[in-house]
């Protein structure tokens, strides 16, 4: 089998709160490979956002190596690893994060200009985004004047526009009601599946969870696999 395209070993990441030291992740291990979808399902507090910030070379750990398209990340400058995370991972947040004074296509096109391309080029490419996920016919409009799920089909188009390896998501349906939850995570399973993306994706909803290849949990600082079953 190939290397996986995101793969965590024994990452440790503590934090400190006053005097105490607390220790979220415990030697966590996880790979994903090459086209799979994993869900991580686990209860507030568990640690998932620290998980995904850490996969995604947001935050560093304070142990342990994160390796992303096959390269270690733990020593490399803070330039070198920023520049491999804007060019391998796409991350959707609970809240869309969008640019409130520029229009939904601009906003898709922001990242694209950042890495190099033409203002006509990203515009392309933004676009064609935008219909893909159904809200093509509302790239002028600015986030305010869109609904919850079409700001969430916003930001995932905008954590793509670069053609990531990866993309985390942290609850990207946790805002919206369950019918919109279902159509949005339809949208991002279709661009996923069409464009052999990779996704780690946090939901509470076992509904999607259940949608994607294989689940997995945190259990005291590890991840670990899921059967539904035995969540439920
Ligand atoms: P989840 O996403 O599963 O709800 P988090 O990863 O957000 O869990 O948080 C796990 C634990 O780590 C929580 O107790 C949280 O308060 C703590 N935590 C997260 N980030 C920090 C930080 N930067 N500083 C201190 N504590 C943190």
């Amino acid at each position: 089998m190939s290397e996986p395209v995101l793969r965590l070993e024994k990452v440790e990441q503590r934090y400190r709160q006053g005097d105490d030291i607390l220790s979220i992740l415990k030697g966590a291990d996880f790979a994903l490979n090459k086209g799979e979808m994993v869900a991580l399902v686990a209860p507030s507090g568990a640690g998932k956002s620290t998980l995904l910030h850490v996969a995604g070379l947001l935050e560093k750990p304070s142990a342990g190596e994160v390796h992303v398209g096959g390269r270690a990340s733990s020593g490399l400058s803070d330039d070198d690893r920023t520049a491999l995370r804007r060019e391998e991972i796409g991350f959707v947040y609970q809240f869309h994060h969008l640019l409130p004074e520029f229009s939904a296509i601009e906003n898709v096109m922001m990242p694209q200009m950042i890495a190099g391309l033409s203002a006509g080029e990203a515009s392309g490419r933004a676009q064609q985004l935008l219909d893909y996920l159904r809200v093509g016919h509302r790239a002028n409009h600015r986030p305010a004047e869109l609904s919850g799920g079409e700001q969430q089909r916003v930001a995932i188009a905008r954590s793509v526009a670069n053609a990531p390896l990866v993309l985390l998501a942290d609850e990207p349906t946790g805002n919206l009601d369950p019918e919109t939850a279902g159509y949005v995570f339809e949208a991002l399973e279709a661009l996923v599946r069409q464009s052999g993306l990779s996704a780690l994706i946090a939901t509470h909803n076992h509904t999607i969870a259940a949608m994607m290849d294989r689940r997995v949990t945190l259990r005291d600082g590890r991840v670990v696999d899921l059967e539904m079953s035995a969540a439920d």
